[in-house]
């Protein structure tokens, strides 16, 4: 199969762990390489930010990435590219020519734009069109929920999202959790598949160096420095922990700005800081800035317990990536997490936003090591079974077969494909 993955923010090439870079990039990533892998030919497109970048650089065999020009040549927020997925479409399907791949995947719901209007593009130019697979990495519904004034999503979000959802052949969900959401959009289920994240079963496992550490026991947490990630939970928890006896712990803070200057900056690290001053544990709260992905399986083998306590969480993959290194979770019980972590086999749920339970919970595993222990070799048997990227492919390949199985676009009119929806545009070109 030729596959287009669309990508427009989120890089496979992209360090990790910054504002705008995390999962999703490890997602497209890993998910082209190992289609690659099955033999398929993946072109994956991706936004120009720095003017430095080729134009095409080959990754593997059957692997290459395509930087489009939309918009400046230069980093922007994710929430500000919607003026330029026009642009994005256009050199997406000029890139195509006469020649439109099989399938077009769609990563986040602006990419999902940029998809479908180049997919419409190659019908009216080449009378082919690829079918058209969508997976969202978070809904604006849901962020619209937990972070309220707080999202900056651009307001046509509101109306694009669904419609890329129902213009859509098939929408890849990663969970559970999502399916619901998506349905809720008005996805008829019909057109909902399901295939999850993975992780990188080579490069995260139990055995392998570790980072040294000291005699105190060592808490983690791992992501990029946003409110939502619930870090403020970990270090109130840490707080907690101590009233519970338990005061010889430190809690490693794993994301963020890479240089210390830049952390000293950010608000959310000094949000942080400040709390774990005020909650007397700032002497145990160790801010690592941004780890690189390299380095990241001998820093989880270092901790006792990884912490996942976001407010909610479209996947994570970090929770994954412990498991994978024979490590417990302690896990908020949303969205993706949900499905990964199951409570008492690889770890504990806990309620989102609850440092308390957390503190239990962290008591309960570092007070028997037999018991963390045996959380953490369940986790990394599930992992190797269920999460490594070749199966993650393999489920994603036959979604895609099910997809050009079909002979009409059934439910989806192309017709209705290359409407756009009720007065909405581009930067001033329509859709
Ligand atoms: N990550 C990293 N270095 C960091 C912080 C995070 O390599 O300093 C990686 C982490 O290991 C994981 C990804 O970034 O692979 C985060 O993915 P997740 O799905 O947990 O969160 P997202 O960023 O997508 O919300």
């Amino acid at each position: 199969m030729r596959i287009s993955m669309v990508s427009e923010h989120a890089s496979p090439l992209a360090a990790l762990g910054g504002v705008d870079a995390g999962g999703q990039n490890v997602h497209v990533a890993e998910l082209s390489a190992a289609l690659a892998r099955r033999g398929h030919t993946v072109s994956v497109y991706t936004r120009r930010d720095d003017v430095l970048l080729p134009r095409r650089v080959e990754i593997g065999p059957g692997l290459e990435l395509i930087h489009i020009d939309a918009g400046p040549p230069e980093h922007l927020p994710k929430d500000e590219l919607l003026p330029f997925m026009s642009a994005m479409a256009d050199g997406i399907a000029d890139h195509w020519g006469d020649a439109p791949p099989d399938v077009v995947h769609g990563h986040f719901w602006m990419s999902g734009v940029a998809s479908i209007k180049a997919a419409g593009q190659a019908m009216a130019h080449t009378g082919r069109t690829p079918r058209i697979a969508q997976t969202f990495h978070a809904l604006g519904a849901v962020k619209r929920r937990h972070q309220g004034a707080g999202d900056t999503s651009p307001a046509e979000r509101t109306e694009l999202e669904p419609w890329v959802g129902r213009s859509a052949d098939r929408v890849v969900a990663t969970c559970t959790d999502e399916v619901f959401e998506l349905k809720s959009l008005g996805v008829p289920q019909s057109r909902i598949s399901i295939a999850p994240c993975g992780v990188d079963t080579n490069l995260f496992t139990p055995d392998g160096p570790a980072v040294l550490r000291g005699t105190r026991l060592r808490i983690a947490t791992v992501g990029r420095l946003v409110p939502r990630k619930g870090v403020g939970t970990a270090v109130s928890a840490l707080a907690r922990l101590a009233e519970l006896g338990l005061d010889n712990v430190e809690l490693l803070i794993v994301g963020g700005a890479t240089a210390a200057a830049e952390l000293d900056s950010d608000p959310e690290a000094r949000r942080i800081r400040a709390l774990a001053q005020e909650l007397g544990v700032a002497d145990r709260v160790i801010m690592c800035g941004q780890v690189p992905r390299e380095d990241m399986p001998a820093l989880l083998r270092s901790v006792d317990v990884v912490i996942c306590t976001p407010w909610y969480e479209p996947f994570g993959i970090v929770p994954l990536e412990a498991m994978a290194c024979g490590k417990p979770v302690v896990a908020a019980a949303v969205g993706g997490l949900i499905d990964t972590v199951v409570h008492g086999s690889t770890g504990l749920h806990v309620p989102p936003r609850n440092p308390y339970a957390v503190a239990d919970a962290l008591a309960r595993i570092l007070g028997d090591p037999a018991l963390a222990r045996e959380l953490g070799s369940t986790g990394a048997r599930r992992v190797r079974s269920r999460y490594s990227w070749d199966r993650v492919a393999a489920d994603t390949e036959k979604i895609y077969l099910a997809m050009l199985r079909r002979t009409s676009r059934g439910a989806v009119d192309l017709h209705e494909l290359l409407q756009e929806p009720d007065g909405l545009s581009l930067g001033g070109q329509a859709l």
